[in-house]
């Protein structure tokens, strides 16, 4: 096999990753603002209008003008008609006056402050009160959330559902974002039986497939799962460089390691290219990193925690360089609720359960299983978490990086 990167460090593939999706950055389209959950911004989001659009009450009450108000000796001011929400009644408030107004209706011509209605006496077409409200109370102006023309989102932010809000209060009724890669997944391995069939001798069932499935719709995405393939290379090699020619990532578990068996990475550096192939990681050692026709292929050992720790670290970096995600993820760290031992230097990611105190610190209690088939131990627990380079002894306490799945 030809000249590639092997044996690099966890960090040294991840910046592998992120340069080739840079590289291949997908394009973009226009979406429904109802349907762009989840999908990462393609363009600077700037206001057509102003937020909020008009001068309008934040309580329900009276709008008044504020040199009407006596304070002490007391208010007395002639209700003059009444401005619900969603119209404008054309109302205009001279001295002495004031106006029925509710939460969110336009503040009526002359007026510059609200009264809220419990603070007021109500008789006979008028009010009275003994308060003095500051001015401009209970209003909210025009543009004081967002000015019209301002930026208010960048590219490469993910659409969460409180930016898709912002968009919609702004009126915009679609966003352009980035397109969604394709991932097509392929399990391999001739001992794999589908569950629900019956099992033969030496063989196990295919657990894999949904768990790589689960993580890929937990980025939001619609993967394409093929049937598994068998340990051979005139089956194997058809039916990638078919998927490979279609879709934008080409995901394969199993068959990456040095075994009689493993076909892959021969097949992508004759085929294709590899960028890289075995990481200083555990579990995940043999991951395979390289492009195949028009598809970024990313080949991940076949133990199930392997797939889980490789998935959840290059596979989602990335699914976000495709996408142009400039926005880091959320970090999250915690304190090791046990000690452990780190014999090894290569990265390692361990499971854990999460736990949060009553003093609001998060505390991450590692799974003893540590073994790479073992899928108990990640079923039981929810985050991976992290160990850097490095062979060191950690203590209760030592804090240490964490990722959910
Ligand atoms: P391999 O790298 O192909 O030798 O696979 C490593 C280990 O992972 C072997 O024990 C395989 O049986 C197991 N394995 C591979 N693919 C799957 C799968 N789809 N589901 C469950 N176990 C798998
Ligand atoms: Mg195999």
């Amino acid at each position: 096999m030809s000249d590639f990167p092997s044996r690099i460090t966890y960090p040294q593939a991840q910046a592998i990753v992120r340069r080739v999706a840079d590289a291949r950055r997908l394009g973009s389209e226009r979406v429904a603002t109802r349907r762009a959950d989840g999908r990462i911004l393609a363009e600077p989001v700037r206001a057509p209008i102003p937020l909020p659009p008009f001068d309008n009450s934040r309580m329900d009450g009276f709008a008044l003008r504020h040199a009407d108000v006596r304070g002490e000796g007391g208010t007395r001011l002639r209700i003059v008609g009444e401005q619900f929400a969603g119209y404008s009644a054309g109302l205009r408030i001279g001295p002495g006056e004031c106006a029925r107004i509710t939460t969110g209706a336009p503040l009526p011509a002359g007026a510059d402050t609200v009264i809220i209605r419990e603070d007021v006496r109500e008789q006979e077409g008028s009010i009275a009160f003994d308060i003095a409200p500051a001015p401009g109370a209970d209003i909210r102006s025009a543009g004081e959330d967002v000015a019209a023309g301002e930026q208010v989102m960048t590219p490469g932010q993910l659409l969460t559902p409180a930016r898709l809000s912002l968009a919609s209060a702004l009126g915009m009724a679609e966003l352009r974002v980035s397109r969604r890669p394709t991932v097509a997944v392929f399990t391999t391995g001739d001992e794999l039986v589908e569950p629900g069939l019956p099992l033969g001798p030496g063989q196990i069932y295919n657990s894999n497939r949904e768990l790589l499935m689960g993580l890929l719709r937990a980025q939001g995405l619609e993967p394409t799962a093929w049937p598994s393939l068998p340990d051979d290379p005139a089956r194997i090699e058809p039916q990638l460089r078919d998927a490979a020619s279609a879709f934008d990532v080409v995901i394969t578990c199993g068959g990456v390691s040095a075994g009689q068996k493993d076909y892959l990475p021969a097949l992508l550096a004759g085929q294709g290219e590899i960028h890289f192939w075995k990481v200083r990681m555990k579990p995940g050692m043999p991951l395979l990193f390289g492009t195949l026709e028009r598809a970024a292929f990313l080949g991940l050992p076949g133990n199930p925690v392997s797939v889980l720790a490789t998935f959840q670290s290059m596979g989602c970096a990335l699914l976000d360089g495709l996408q142009g995600r400039a926005e880091p993820r959320p970090r999250r760290f915690a304190a090791l609720a046990a000690p452990w031992r780190k014999r090894h230097d290569r990265y390692e990611f361990l499971r854990g359960s999460l736990q949060c105190g009553q003093d609001g610190r998060l505390s991450v209690l590692p799974h003893p299983a540590d073994a790479s088939h073992r899928l108990r131990g990640a079923a039981d627990s929810d985050v991976l978490l992290a160990l850097p380079d490095g062979a060191r002894d950690y203590a209760v306490g030592d804090v240490v990086e964490v990722f959910g799945y």
